[in-house]
């Protein structure tokens, strides 16, 4: 009965779902895709014989603009999971409403095809490809930063492309390679993020950037920050009032070992200060 109700709730969001991808924004992402590989291609044009490009310039600016997109992924998707309310207006259902049907319905994204999947990523990605073919490539420093930004972008579209492919039940056997050699993002790892309470593994492009971040707790730490600073309870809308404190609570109990490190330095920079304050009192 529990479960009838359940896949009911499941249908009627599907069908909402279906509603709001109308004619008017299909026709935005198509734009935004073609617009978007079209500057890409332009770049490289633009690259193509340019005297300070070298294959170890261009390896690296490869290398690490997929690091950094995997970063970027982690990061806005941390955001849209950890603080706000789907109901918000402009930004909650354009931005954090995605993220957290995805918890709910994780194969909703298996039915996008390629051009519902990578519309949204090539948009925002437009102004950083313009900014790339407009800036002037006249020294090693200026091709690095074009090549870095263009390759990041490119990755950040990928990625939920890669995304994507980490649901399928049955991936093709090439994309399956890639996957089990960890080069793009593999399924059982993606699958840490999709535990309860969804509070790490946030990087979705390869999920290289995983483990490091959870190691010096990273993202519990920038929570902490932000609660410090805002008072706002980080999964409040996703999880409960009751469940996001608790974890807040437990989290800071079991924390990083290198954040643990960190307070105890701070508490003890405290102590410090507080004994040599009351010996110039005395
Ligand atoms: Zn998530
Ligand atoms: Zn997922």
């Amino acid at each position: 009965m529990k479960n009838n109700v359940t896949n009911k709730l499941r249908q009627q969001d599907a069908q909402v779902l279906a509603k709001g991808y109308s004619p008017a924004i299909r026709a935005m992402d198509i734009a935004s895709i073609v617009i978007f590989l079209s500057l890409e291609l332009f770049l490289v044009y633009q690259l193509w014989g340019n005297p300070h490009v070298g294959p170890w310039l261009l390896l690296s600016a490869v290398l690490l603009g997929y690091l950094a997109s995997d970063f970027v992924s982690g990061f806005v998707h941390w955001m849209a999971d950890t603080w706000g309310s789907a109901d918000m207006p402009v930004l909650g259902k354009a931005f954090v409403r995605p993220f957290r049907e995805h918890h709910v319905d994780e194969k909703a994204i298996t039915r996008h095809d390629f051009i519902e999947t990578n519309g949204n990523n090539c948009a925002i990605s437009i102004p950083v490809a313009i900014g790339c073919v407009m800036m002037p490539h006249t020294s090693s420093a200026w091709v690095f930063l074009a090549a870095f930004l263009g390759s990041m972008i490119f990755w950040v579209m990928t990625t939920n492309q890669f995304h994507k492919w980490s649901h399928l039940d049955e991936p093709s056997p090439v994309i399956a390679f890639f996957q089990r050699v960890h080069l793009i993002l593999p399924p059982a790892h993606h699958r840490i993020h999709h535990t309860a309470p969804f509070n790490k593994y946030y990087c979705i492009t390869v999920g290289w950037l995983n483990k490091p971040l959870l190691m010096i707790g990273f993202f519990s730490l920038a929570e902490r920050i932000v609660t410090r600073l805002t008072g706002l309870i980080p999964r409040k809308d996703d999880i409960g009032v009751e469940a996001a404190a608790e974890l807040m609570n437990s989290t800071a109990k079991t924390e990083a070992p290198m954040v643990q490190a960190a307070k105890a330095l701070l508490e003890s920079a405290e102590d410090a200060e507080s004994v040599s304050s009351a010996r110039h009192s005395a």
